[in-house]
């Protein structure tokens, strides 16, 4: 069987009948009924994939204890992206556990100050106590992290802190360019060497971790090691805003000697645009190092 999950998008609507339902390929449609979106979960296939519940805020969504509820009964693995400040609560964190949520993801944009400063409030501290209530209820907890010039020096402090509460899971993905958003991306990248640079330093963070997984970041930015480390490409991620993107890779010279050029794309075109070449023949330098 495919491993595919059942990716429900619930953030669209306002009222239960304008429920989104994204398909395991992850082609949208709009579901006509709460009843619809049930349904997919009743014939969704057990083990094919985990049942995940995306969108917005789900934990706001007046149905979402339901939804988790029949994914379980259905002998489902139910899982939601939620920004956990929710579950700061500890008899909310609960029954989101009883009805049969095992697991979830969320973001990190960096430690408390780089965070606060990106969603424009202050959460942070309401994130990690949602976390810890979850991690203290048997949830399994992925954070995401996108690398950018804001947390790029303090992933250090963040991995210390991810482990120190019992994270699971560490998501470390490449930023993305947007149509709309390509001067924040230009404000914002980092080229591959300092990425390099960062995941090298904290690699050895990379074992306190049951899996650490590299997204949108070609093989060779990944430093040499034996870890529990998945890299994943590509270019389909959300950027540091929440927008979804796909950028198409490119290939250069030095891909022409590289061992990963079989099973490779290449790298992200909008970070050789705006950091050259050169910028790769230096990650290409450092890994000779390494
Ligand atoms: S093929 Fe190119 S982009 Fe891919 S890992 Fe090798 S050097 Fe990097």
């Amino acid at each position: 069987m495919v491993h595919e999950n059942l990716v429900l998008n619930i953030g669209g609507g306002k009222k239960e009948d304008q429920i989104l339902f994204l398909s395991p390929d992850a082609v949208e449609f709009e579901a006509n009924s709460y009843r619809e979106t049930k349904k997919k979960i009743k014939e969704y296939p057990v083990g094919k994939g985990i049942v995940e519940i995306i969108g917005g805020e789900p934990t706001h969504n007046s149905k979402i204890l339901e939804l988790i509820e029949l994914a379980k009964d259905s002998g489902h693995i139910v899982s939601i992206e939620t920004d956990c400040r929710n579950f700061s609560d500890m008899k909310k964190a609960q029954n989101f556990v009883d009805k049969g949520m095992e697991r979830v993801s969320t973001e990190l944009h960096g430690t408390k100050n780089i965070h606060n400063s990106i969603i424009g409030e202050e959460v942070f501290e309401e994130t990690i106590k949602g976390i810890e209530n979850l991690v203290e209820l048997g949830v399994d907890v992925s954070v995401s992290t996108i690398f950018h010039v804001k947390n790029i020096d303090y992933f250090d402090e963040l991995a210390e802190k991810l482990i120190y509460i019992g994270v699971s899971e560490w998501v470390l993905n490449g930023l993305s360019p947007t149509d709309f958003g390509i001067e924040r991306y230009k404000e914002l990248a980092v080229p591959h060497y300092e990425v390099f640079d960062t995941l090298k330093d904290i690699s050895k963070y990379f074992d306190d971790f049951e899996v650490v997984k590299i997204v949108n970041f070609p093989e060779c930015v990944t430093p040499f090691g034996d870890y529990n480390l998945i890299n994943i490409s590509y270019f389909e991620s959300l950027d540091i805003f929440g927008s979804t993107t796909t950028e198409e890779p490119v290939k250069n010279k030095f891909c022409k000697l590289c061992n990963f050029s079989e099973n490779c794309k290449g790298f992200m075109k909008s970070n050789i645009d705006i950091f050259g070449e050169e910028s790769i023949e230096k990650l290409w330098k450092k890994r000779k190092l390494n």
